[in-house]
């Protein structure tokens, strides 16, 4: 390579590198407005930010891990954690929750705060591990709005079924979580299967569950999770059509911790993938079934 060629690649590639490196798209949160919740013919899904979902399954309202109220003011989450984006939309302003379905007790997932105001507000069933079904019993919900998961356990609930799969989030040194302390949701409606596998290893059962049309896909490339490789295996193994970036871009944490990973990183693993790896923003609203899905 003479000298101009090199100081030309060399040139052209700083600027490339700059513009990726500034191009690399901030998430911007879509309020989700009250005409989200009422009864329709079809199944509409929207990423809470974190590890928050939200279904609306033909007017039946499902909630999985949402951390959806503010603490000391709207730049701060419920948890104390400094908030990238703005909640789109909050436990206070929900008008309607028929299922709250949590995955583990972790911070990132589970906070007093919006489990409160759900509770006091719309009176949902909750779904949920031992762990939380016992801090939920003693904030007073009754017995007959709480499920305490088992694993691939199926409940009706309204227009859909939610069908437990397993987890195994064992990050702690100490008395590390167990089997059915965690798990996930495959939410199965009449307009497709949507499945949140919650924060897990990828273990040999996972490859099992089947027809899922949409993947939460796990970003978090950290210990105990399922992170870019293990979710682009299980979006291979269970059929799914989109894959749904999340577990990142919420709070403000630093690069590669379990929050703060790039899902561009997560590229090279869904290279050449028949299912699509989306990053949507935080209340941006998908509708099933799937061929109206862009
Ligand atoms: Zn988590």
């Amino acid at each position: 390579m003479d000298r101009r060629h090199f100081v030309k690649t060399t040139i052209i590639g700083a600027v490339l590198f700059d513009i990726e490196f500034t191009s690399q798209r901030k998430l911007k949160t879509i309020p989700i407005n009250q005409s989200f919740f009422g009864q329709q013919k079809h199944t509409s899904f929207a990423w809470l930010g974190m590890a928050g979902a939200i279904i609306n399954c033909r007017g039946t309202i499902i909630l999985i891990d949402p951390l959806i109220s503010y603490g000391q003011d709207e730049s701060t989450c419920e948890t104390g954690d400094k908030l990238l984006v703005p909640h789109p939309v909050t436990a206070e302003q929900i008008p309607k929750a028929d299922y709250v379905c949590y995955t583990h007790a972790d911070s990132d997932h589970f906070a007093e705060k919006t489990a409160k105001a759900l509770n006091r507000r719309l009176a949902p069933v909750f779904i949920c591990p031992g762990p939380i079904y016992e801090k939920l019993l003693s904030f007073g919900v009754e017995e007959r709005r709480l499920i305490r998961i088992r694993d691939f356990a199926s409940y009706s609930a309204g227009n859909s079924e939610i069908f437990i799969t397993p987890a195994l989030h064992d990050w702690q040194k100490v008395n590390p979580w167990k089997r059915e302390d965690c798990c996930g949701y495959l939410i199965r409606t009449p307009d497709g299967n949507i499945w949140h596998p919650g924060d897990t290893r990828l273990i040999p059962e996972l490859e099992d569950i089947k027809n899922v049309d949409v993947l939460f896909f796990d970003v978090a490339a950290v210990d105990s999770h399922l992170g870019p490789e293990g979710s682009a295996r299980i979006a291979e193994t269970s059929g799914a059509k989109v894959m749904i970036a999340y577990h990142y871009g919420t709070f403000d944490l630093p690069s590669g911790s379990y929050g703060g990973c790039d899902p561009d990183d997560s590229l090279p693993y869904v290279k050449g993938m028949k299912a699509k790896f989306l990053k949507p923003d935080p209340g941006e609203v998908f509708r099933l079934p799937m061929n109206q899905i862009n």
